[in-house]
């Protein structure tokens, strides 16, 4: 297999096989823009098969001894590892991600999260209660689900697909699994290596196709007992109508606005390589990137002046090029859309103080480049600081105290993540307290320690996900009260 094959295939049963339709759809390469492979554009009729495939495993995969699973999940993991190169080209190619982004960041993450959850489940316990007085004891079974649904986005394409899958997997489920059809490669690419690992055949099962039809037949198949979803706050709520009326549980890790707050007395330097970062790592598109700057006043001139400096100095480029610090947007439809947020600046009182315009790349003059892009605006309300743009482009303004700060962080419907640079100790537990979102990072950002639990507030999400609350999502509790004499 390599990165130049023409077509991919559902993973079920252990097999690899087209779909039943016989229909596929086109991938693009966003360095180029052209159609570089196609996908199975699956129906109800594979969804079912990966349903029964999965069926058939369950009894045998949730009767395997928590060693035997560790074990295989860790051989996954030493597998995405040796194929480390491949796999970051891959993701590289069907993303339009710098490659070197894809090797540090996305595939020792893919491998991090099996070998994560393999060593998680060996700690996975539960409480027992004595009833002193009496004589019944009470402890806690955790039984795996069953089948259970993950659907995952586009831009970190395997990091997320694997942060679902594993811990799954951990907890003696069998799974049924969408990547995005925008980047279908990797998750294609996994299904040889649970194999090499000695995955028993229908424990996890991969079917591509569309969000509107094959997500939303895994959603709505009465067999599947749980939707663990990552993608925007549309999709969301309606994976959600589907699933609620059919009691199944819910795991939603949605879009975030996250605020970015920079106070006059924080250690400047640290705050200025972390913000470029933290704005345009991955082209601007992690759920997590700052995308409002709020400054305090007395340093904002400044911030202005060096920020934008730095930000001009960035490299777009092919995502293979070493000195690329951005490559491409995902799709063509992507690109349009962050665009469209720009070109409406002007109408929202909004200066761009740097960027805002396609990047032509010599020799991929139809791939989806964009200039990282600064917009100064006036007021937090604006449609630029309250819908999510997911792309290279942040909006930075002033705020005069922390009341203010405070109120304009919180003042938008989404709840994922802040960053607050501050060296004032109570000013960073008051925040910490009262910021309206799922993760507060002081003086840093997308420090990421897998134990934690990740999820967001308000219209970013419900649930959580990371270290045992995973495991207890893609659990059932079941209390087990005896009586002695
Ligand atoms: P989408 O919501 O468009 O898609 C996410 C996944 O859901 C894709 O696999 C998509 O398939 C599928 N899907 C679409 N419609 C349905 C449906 N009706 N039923 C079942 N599945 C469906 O999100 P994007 O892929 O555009 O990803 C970007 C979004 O993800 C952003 O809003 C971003 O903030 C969010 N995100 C959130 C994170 C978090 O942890 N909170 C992390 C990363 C991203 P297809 O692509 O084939 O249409």
């Amino acid at each position: 297999m390599t990165t130049k094959t023409k077509s991919i295939q559902n993973f079920i049963n252990g097999n690899f096989q087209n779909p039943k339709s016989g229909e596929w759809i086109d991938n693009y390469d966003p360095s180029c823009g052209e159609v570089y492979g196609k996908i199975p554009n699956s129906s109800t009729v594979d969804v079912e098969e990966a349903v029964m495939a999965s069926a058939k495993a369950f009894p045998v995969w949730s009767n395997t001894t928590v060693d035997e699973r560790s074990k295989i999940l860790l051989k996954i993991a030493d597998g995405i590892e040796a194929k480390l190169q491949f796999l970051a080209e891959a993701e590289s190619k069907d993303n339009g991600k710098p490659v070197s982004l894809a090797t540090a960041v996305d595939i020792p993450r893919a491998a991090s999260n099996f070998r994560f959850f393999g060593h998680a489940i060996t700690q996975f316990a539960s409480e027992a209660h004595e009833s002193v007085g009496h004589q019944t004891v009470n402890f806690t079974l955790k039984k795996p689900l069953g089948i259970v649904g993950c659907i995952s986005p586009w831009n970190l394409p395997l990091y997320l697909f694997t942060w679902k899958i594993a811990p799954a997997l951990a907890a003696g489920n069998c799974v049924v699994a969408k990547p995005s059809e925008v980047t279908p490669m990797t998750a294609f690419l996994l299904g040889e290596i649970c194999n090499e690992a000695g995955l028993p055949p229908g424990v996890l099962n991969i079917v591509h196709g569309l969000g509107h039809t094959t997500g939303q037949a895994i959603v709505q198949h009465p067999q599947i007992k749980a939707i663990s979803f990552t993608g925007g706050t549309a999709t969301g709520e309606h994976i959600a109508r589907t699933a609620a009326p059919m009691f199944k549980k819910l795991s939603l890790e949605l879009g975030g606005k996250n605020p970015n707050l920079i106070f006059a007395d924080c250690d400047y330097e640290k705050m200025l390589d972390t913000t470029v970062r933290s704005s345009f790592a991955n082209q601007g598109q992690i759920c997590l990137c700052g995308s409002r700057i709020f400054v305090e006043a007395s340093i904002y001139e400044k911030f202005k002046t060096d920020f934008v400096a730095r930000v001009k100095a960035l490299k777009v480029g092919h995502p293979s090029e070493k000195e690329s610090n951005l490559g491409a947007l995902v799709s063509k439809p992507h690109l349009e859309k962050v665009l469209s947020y720009i070109e409406d600046a002007h109408h929202q009182n909004a200066k761009i103080l740097s960027g805002g315009n396609r990047v032509i790349v010599p020799g991929y003059e139809k791939g989806y480049y964009l200039e990282p892009s600064v917009i100064e605006v006036k007021t937090n309300q604006c449609k630029l600081n309250q819908e999510e743009i997911f792309g290279p482009v942040v909006t930075i303004m002033p705020f005069k105290t922390d009341e203010e700060a405070l109120a304009m962080a919180n003042d938008v419907r989404y709840g994922l993540s802040a960053t607050l640079w501050t060296n004032n100790l109570n000013r960073t537990m008051r925040f910490s307290n009262e910021l309206q979102t799922g993760i507060v990072w002081v003086n840093t950002w997308m420090m990421r320690d897998l134990r934690t639990p990740f999820g967001g507030m308000k219209d970013s999400g419900v649930g959580r996900e990371g270290g045992f609350e995973a495991l207890r999502f893609f659990t059932e509790p079941k209390n087990v009260c005896i009586q002695y004499s």
